[in-house]
């Protein structure tokens, strides 16, 4: 599933050829959405904001487009406003002068007004925004601090966005890894140093996430082994799907396991 920094680069290349235009058509898929094609046509988007895992696009009559992507969904630009050549299920179309907006396969998607947002359930309970330019360092602690006491696992507590909104499973593995901190290891466990770390790599691998494409491995190490020809998928992570491989802080084995249900990534030598 996409993760907040894979939406907010979405939004950036959205918003990149769509905000400020007049919309000239849209097209929804869903017969219970189609009543909307005809009030946002002609109208223009003010901007395009990602919330967490949601995008929402908004227009100058107050209407907003919501989406999630969920597990499949997918955002194509298209320059010359043709659907791309792919088996996947067209949802969404939004068409301006130079380009085309087009949402395949997500199943989420609605058409709120403005006053509903700070209603509408999933984005009520979004926890602190990583990814927004007013986050700092010692609010992430403050939010980390609230849970001091909670005896979920941070492999669960960090996934949940109502606690941090952005971070899934792969930055999860990688912010622990990072942290030297097991999947199973508690808020509680924490000493004031621990949890410092913690919020700092929380903050700062998002953020290397979304300014890299992708990237949670040291950004140097990414660089020569990118240099050496080494593929993406493979020089991008530290543990993610890296089970069986070396450490590369402490020369132990990655594995991959279900840590307090969830599947994951970490290494046992230096993940206490
Ligand atoms: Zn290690």
């Amino acid at each position: 599933m996409p993760e907040g920094p894979e939406i907010r680069r979405a939004r950036d290349e959205l918003a990149g050829v769509l905000k400020g235009q007049r919309v000239n058509d849209v097209f929804f898929a869903f017969d219970a959405l189609q009543t909307y094609q005809e009030k946002l046509t002609q109208q223009h988007i003010v901007s395009v904001e990602s919330r967490g895992k949601a995008m929402l696009i908004h227009f100058d009559n107050a209407y907003t487009i919501y989406s999630h992507n969920q597990l499949y969904g997918r955002w194509y630009i298209a320059p010359d406003k043709k659907t791309p050549d792919i088996t996947r299920q067209l949802r969404l179309a939004i068409y301006v002068d130079n380009a085309a907006a087009f949402l395949y396969s997500a199943s989420d998607i609605r058409v709120l007004q403005t006053h509903e947002l700070s209603v509408y359930p999933y984005l009520a309970k979004l926890g602190l925004e990583l990814l927004s330019p007013d986050t700092n360092e010692s609010m992430v602690f403050d939010h980390l601090m609230a849970h001091r006491r909670s005896r979920r696992c941070l492999m669960t507590l960090l996934q949940d966005q109502s606690v941090l909104s952005g971070m899934g499973n792969y930055l999860c593995c990688e912010v622990l890894h990072a942290a030297g901190l097991h999947p199973e290891t508690r808020p509680c466990d924490l000493d004031d140093e621990q949890l410092t770390q913690l919020a700092h790599h929380c903050l700062y691998l998002t953020i290397q996430s979304y300014e890299t494409g992708g990237v949670t491995n040291s950004l140097t190490r990414a660089e020569e082994m990118k240099e050496q020809g080494v593929e993406f998928d493979n020089y991008r992570f530290q543990v993610y799907r890296r089970e069986g491989q070396v450490c590369y802080r402490c020369g132990g084995v990655v594995v991959k396991g279900k840590f307090c249900g969830r599947m994951g990534y970490c290494c046992l030598s230096c993940q206490v």
